[in-house]
């Protein structure tokens, strides 16, 4: 997979759409972006989680890197990990999302209202059975 996202059909400019201040790349989006950053820094104060936080992951190149860095983690209980896995996916999904719509609806949200959406997605997927998530998040 490229870590470039320039070739989207329309799309004149490499910036990031989320902080308009370095290229974009898949690991910037996803990773270490100011927006991004912000919200890994809100998540980390939401789960309690130690392998969803910022501060204590690995340095990393690739998505693919980060990726296995952050949910590939042996002595974590295998609850927990599924649960982190949940919640990264959700965090991406949100993330994306909202790059999309800072193109092509050119319509954006804060970090903490785009937090507030994947709380209210955890809380769905709660809802829906996820248990091993019901343990990781917090309550609000
Ligand atoms: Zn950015």
């Amino acid at each position: 997979m490229s870590d470039r996202l320039q070739k989207d059909v329309g799309r004149t400019s490499p910036t990031c759409p989320l902080c308009r201040c370095a290229p974009e790349t898949a690991h910037h989006l996803l990773v270490d972006g100011r927006y991004t950053k912000r919200i890994w820094n809100l998540t980390a104060e939401w789960t309690a989680q130690p392998t969803l936080r910022l501060q204590e992951w690995q340095s990393s190149n690739s998505v693919a890197q980060w990726w296995s860095n952050t949910t590939m983690t042996p002595h974590i209980d295998p609850h927990k990990a599924m649960a982190s896995i949940i919640v990264v996916l959700i965090i991406t999904w949100k993330i994306w999302k909202e790059r999309n719509s800072r193109i092509f609806k050119h319509h954006e949200t804060s970090a903490t209202a785009l937090m507030s959406t994947i709380k209210q997605e955890a809380r769905a997927w709660v809802a829906a059975g996820a248990k091993d998530l019901a343990g990781l998040v917090l309550q609000e």
